[in-house]
C-alpha cells in the first residue's frame, strides 16, 4: 500500500481501528491476520478482504500510529454502518 504522497509505514493502525465485517472484526480490535511485524499474514490470498486490497495510504494515516488510530477511529464512528455493508 504505497503512494507517492503517503507511503505506508506499516504501523498497523488500519488493521486495528476499523471494523471489517467480512472478518467479523470489531473496530479497535487487532485483526487476527496482523503479524507482530505489522504485516498481513494473508497478503495475496483470496481470503484477504477486498477492502484491505483497495485501501490506499492517505491523510488518515497521520504522522504516527497514534495519529492514525485517532483519525481512523473517528472515521469509523462516522462511516461505520455504510462501510460495514461493502466488505
Ligand atoms: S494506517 Fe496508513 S501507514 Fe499505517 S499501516 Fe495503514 S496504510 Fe500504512
Ligand atoms: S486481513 Fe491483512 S490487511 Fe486486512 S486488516 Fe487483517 S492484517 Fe490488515
Amino acid at each position: 500500500m504505497i503512494s507517492a504522497h503517503h507511503p505506508c509505514r506499516q504501523c498497523g493502525a488500519c488493521c486495528i481501528a476499523p471494523s471489517i465485517s467480512s472478518l467479523d472484526k470489531p473496530a479497535g480490535i487487532r485483526c487476527p491476520h496482523l503479524t507482530s511485524g505489522h504485516t498481513c499474514s494473508i497478503f495475496g490470498a483470496a481470503s484477504r478482504p477486498r477492502v484491505c486490497s483497495s485501501y490506499p495510504p492517505g491523510e488518515e494515516c497521520g504522522n504516527s500510529f497514534t495519529e492514525a488510530m485517532e483519525i481512523l477511529t473517528r472515521l469509523e464512528t462516522l462511516t461505520s454502518p455504510a462501510r460495514g455493508e461493502d466488505q
